[in-house]
């Protein structure tokens, strides 16, 4: 299997004519080079509960997503690199045919069970699960670990060199995390992927145990909520890949790279600012577009 490795990021300077118009200056983090499964924030979002997991008694752990979730295949790719047998909860029925993303994830040997939207709501496990030999990651990661985990995504980079630092959520770890670790004269943009998600701040409050005044969220580019596209998103995420050669996902981090841009024609960044967008991954989920709707 593909090793795991973290040298890989790289820190890319994005040439996007409306960056300079607007005399701002980004840069992105490439955690997308990673590895092309565990890709992006999710292996920062795992590492410590992996090893948490490692220092406890439990025998197997449990994790919950969608079909085309990237937290359900990174779990799976990380359990088999490190031998741990893994369960994965999936909302909704068994699909005649499976998503690429599910596939993936039962080759690396992740068993999945498929409960009703209804229990997964709820987060409700099957009776033979309900043991003390299983240890819960949260959906997406959500926790303190997760977010200490996500906190050292900027050990990867000269952290002091930016003014902002942008970054798609859908929980808000990685954003919590984020805040975390930056400065108290650095603003922390953060993109919801989700449509009307209003309890986003209040999530990312309560890991942080705080209330900062450094956090912009902004709901207004979801392009219809979790996991829809329009075709502006698209061309959008073509033109990007033509000026940058950063590809992105349609998931989040296409609709981050839109808001920025589109931030920037609006003059919210001031002249002279320095960006570092986190390229957070994800780009497995574009095997679910037709064929030729990306170009890259
Ligand atoms: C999961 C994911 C996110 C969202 O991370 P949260 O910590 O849940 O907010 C962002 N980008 C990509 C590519 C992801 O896979």
């Amino acid at each position: 299997m593909e090793a795991l490795n973290p040298l890989n990021i790289t820190l890319d300077a994005a040439p996007f004519p409306i960056f300079n118009k607007a005399n701002i200056e980004v840069s992105v983090l490439r955690l997308d080079k990673i590895h092309s499964v565990i890709s992006g924030n999710k292996w920062f979002k795992l590492r410590y509960y992996l090893e948490d997991f490692k220092k406890s008694t439990k025998k197997a752990l449990i994790t919950f997503g969608g079909a085309w979730s990237n937290h359900i295949v990174a779990t799976a790719a990380a359990c088999n690199q490190e031998n741990i047998p893994c369960i994965g909860i999936i909302r909704g029925e068994e699909a005649a045919t499976l998503s690429t993303t599910l596939i993936e994830a039962r080759n690396y040997g992740m068993h999945l069970i498929f409960i009703t939207r209804q229990d997964f709501k709820q987060k409700k496990l099957p009776q033979n699960l309900l043991s003390d030999e299983n240890y819960i990651i949260p959906e997406g990661g959500y926790g303190i670990l997760g977010m200490q985990g996500a906190a050292t995504i900027l050990e990867f980079v000269n952290k002091n060199n930016f003014t902002h630092v942008c970054c798609a959520a859908g929980t808000g770890t990685m954003a919590a995390g984020i805040l975390k670790a930056t400065n108290d004269n650095q603003q922390v943009v953060v993109i919801s992927a989700l449509r009307n998600n209003i309890s986003l701040l209040g999530s990312i409050n309560s890991l942080t145990c705080t209330e900062s005044s450094r956090l912009q969220i902004f709901h207004d580019y979801h392009f219809g909520g979790y996991a829809h596209h329009q075709p502006e998103l698209l061309k959008f995420m073509n033109e990007f890949y033509q000026q940058t050669k950063i590809p992105s996902d349609f998931v989040y981090t296409g609709k981050m790279f839109f808001a920025i841009a589109d931030l920037a024609t609006l003059k919210y960044f001031p002249e002279g600012s320095k960006l570092l967008l986190i390229h957070s991954g994800g780009l497995q989920g574009n095997t679910s577009l037709e064929k030729g709707t990306l170009i890259f």
